[in-house]
């Protein structure tokens, strides 16, 4: 291996120690990273996760404060009025099946968990519209039991660091997890979305203003020069990623401060 391509030829313990110290710098540059849909508890976040799908989760927090504040139990979901349903949850698109997911939801914790959210990832699959993805999400923020959290951020990123060639969701979700703590699960898949969202972009990733640059075999996917790489970072701490990754704050022009992290 050299030092200009990591990753390339990597002993076991290679891709743990690099995999370690991508999980160290992704720390230090997302000191704010957390989950990004609004809740105070299990079932907001359950709900807040079913809606997310093919949605933002800006558009999410718009609509949920009034979502929540007219359906507060599991039972309000179980016996809602769908028309009504439709109408609050619409601007997140697919409201149909997301509040055919919602209502039969309801029912089922109220059927089978006395309307309570189980804190087991074997009861959560079980329940509609939750797949592993959302209950790992549930238990890693609701229920502070550690979770990794394969979207798609999650999945890009990953295979770009050569973390694994896996491409099931769960298979990733195994190979990643056995090369980290299982305490640093949670924060880990939050500061590797929160990574995808700001600098790894799908199409044009800021490699020239990314502080996992030295880490990454896939350093030169996206721009390197740090005047084309600080464009495209984005969101409210966009200067403070420029300077965590040595490029100067003012090479980041203010629509990407104002640019929502998709
Ligand atoms: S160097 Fe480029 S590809 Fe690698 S993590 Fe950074 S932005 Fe992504």
């Amino acid at each position: 291996m050299t030092s200009s391509s990591p990753g390339a030829t990597e002993t076991a313990l290679g891709l743990k120690r690099r995999a370690r110290r991508i999980g160290r710098v992704l720390a230090e540059t997302h000191p704010d990273a957390h989950c990004e849909l609004d809740h105070s508890n299990a079932l907001e976040l359950a709900v807040a996760t079913i809606l997310s799908a093919q949605s933002t989760d800006k558009k999410i927090n718009e609509v949920t404060p009034t979502l929540f504040a007219r359906y507060r139990t599991a039972a309000d979901y179980a016996g809602a009025d769908r028309a009504e349903m439709e109408t609050l949850i619409r601007p997140t698109g697919f409201f149909r099946n997301k509040t055919d997911s919602l209502i039969k939801l309801g029912r089922a914790l109220v059927e089978r968990y006395d309307g309570r959210v189980p804190a087991k990832l074997a009861d959560l699959v079980t329940l509609p519209g939750i797949g592993r993805k959302t209950a790992n999400v549930i238990l890693g923020n609701a229920f502070d039991v550690p979770g990794i959290t394969v979207d798609t951020h999650f999945q890009r990123l990953v295979h770009r660091w050569r973390l694994t060639a896996e491409t099931d969701p769960v298979k990733i979700e195994h190979a990643v997890g056995a090369l980290y703590e299982k305490r640093d699960w949670t924060m880990l898949s939050h500061r590797v979305i929160f990574h995808g969202r700001r600098v790894c972009h799908a199409r044009k990733p800021a490699c020239g203003a990314c502080t996992l640059a030295k880490l990454c075999p896939s350093y030169g996917t996206g721009p390197t020069d740090p005047a084309l790489a600080a464009k495209l970072l984005k969101g409210p701490r966009a200067r403070d990623l420029a300077v965590a990754a040595g490029v100067d704050p003012e090479l980041v022009p203010a629509q990407a401060v104002a640019a929502e992290a998709p």
